[in-house]
């Protein structure tokens, strides 16, 4: 049997992410600038080396994929690579195949990700206000997002909304953004925002807006009682007792659950990051082109695992950007 993968604090690694393109329809601020240099598309793996890549972790032990980008849904002919990737439900070797996306595509693919085993899908909404939604992402549009998310939970898979808490932005959005996904049956969870790319240091501390202060905030109209709930993340759960919702906080920045990480990060290129805040990385296209056989890619993985790195140090206190990573979130794949 294959040994499985364990990092130098007794980690196991059964969750990658596996950002797909660099590309996308939208340019959220906090995301990318308007006008982004994006990588020559001979540099992408193609859809046969993802599925490679992708086959070879499953044999490691890898149990759960996330595909994202950039926009993994922008990305031409993405949905063979999904059914390529299904093949691994059917055998048992995968638990979940995901996707974390802007929507916007979702109305057009949304049944036949559910027809490659798809049950549960992340889309990023930050705000309900179609003027805001235009501002924050520059290129999107709120009501073809939403008319996706009606189309994915017509074909039967379960919405999660992510939203970034942004400070003077959706602040006053809070009860809305509860209630709306009370109401429409999806979770719900909250980023603090994260110093990726280089946006300057003061836009950042200006978009700051802590989770424990938005915590504070829904405690003055719900009772939150804390879920064990686990995902091996930076995300922690609560319940509102009035509604039985579910709502997740992803609190990088102000508390640091670094020791039950279970996730590497895969870039479009071949880049495995073992942490989305450090700059290590192993090149794994160089093995995956240099042979047909898996042998040397294997061992790249490995020795890659073997110096996974404790934890990030992104840090905002003192009004100050620490750790700040100067790769985009669309390139290692929020
Ligand atoms: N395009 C897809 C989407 O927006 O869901 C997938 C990729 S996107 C990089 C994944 C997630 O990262 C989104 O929920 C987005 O809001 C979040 N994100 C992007 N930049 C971020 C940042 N600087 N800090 C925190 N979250 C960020
Ligand atoms: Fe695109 Fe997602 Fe980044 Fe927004 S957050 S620019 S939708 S990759």
């Amino acid at each position: 049997m294959t040994a499985p993968l364990i990092d130098p604090f007794a980690r196991a690694i059964s969750y990658l992410r596996v950002s797909v393109t660099d590309r996308c329809d939208f340019r959220c601020s906090y995301c990318m600038t308007e006008h982004m240099t994006f990588l020559p598309k001979a540099e992408l793996l193609t859809l046969e080396e993802l599925d490679r890549l992708c086959s070879t972790f499953v044999g490691l032990g890898v149990e759960k994929l996330r595909i994202t980008g950039g926009e993994p849904l922008v990305r031409k002919g993405i949905m063979t690579f999904f059914r390529a990737m299904s093949r691994h439900l059917d055998s048992g070797a995968l638990k979940e195949l995901t996707l974390t996306t802007n929507g916007s595509q979702l109305a057009k693919y949304a049944t036949e990700l559910a027809d490659c085993g798809v049950k549960r899908i992340n889309v990023s909404v930050d705000t309900l206000d179609p003027a805001k939604f235009a501002e924050i992402t520059r290129w999107g549009r709120l009501p073809q997002v939403l008319e996706g998310i009606a189309a994915a939970t017509a074909a039967g898979m379960k919405v999660k909304i992510n939203a970034v808490a942004l400070k003077g932005f959706n602040e006053d959005e809070l009860f809305s953004l509860a209630e709306w996904c009370a109401r429409d049956g999806h979770d719900l969870t909250f980023i603090e925002v994260m110093p990726m790319g280089d946006m300057g240091e003061a836009q950042r501390i200006d978009q700051y807006w802590s989770l424990s202060d938005l915590r504070a905030r829904l405690e003055e109209r719900y009772t939150l009682q804390d879920l064990p709930d686990r995902t091996g993340g930076p995300a922690r759960y609560v319940r509102l007792k009035e509604t039985g919702q579910r709502i997740g906080f992803i609190t990088p920045l102000t508390h640091n659950f670094c020791e039950s990480c279970n996730r590497v990060r895969l870039t479009c290129t071949g880049e495995l990051y073992m942490c989305l805040g450090q700059e290590d990385m192993a090149d794994l296209r160089a093995p995956l082109r240099a042979s047909a056989d898996n042998a040397a890619l294997t061992t790249a993985i490995r020795s890659a695992i073997a110096r996974k790195p404790k934890g990030h140090d992104f840090d905002y206190t003192r009004q100050k950007v620490a750790g700040q990573m100067t790769r985009h979130m669309s390139h290692t794949g929020g």
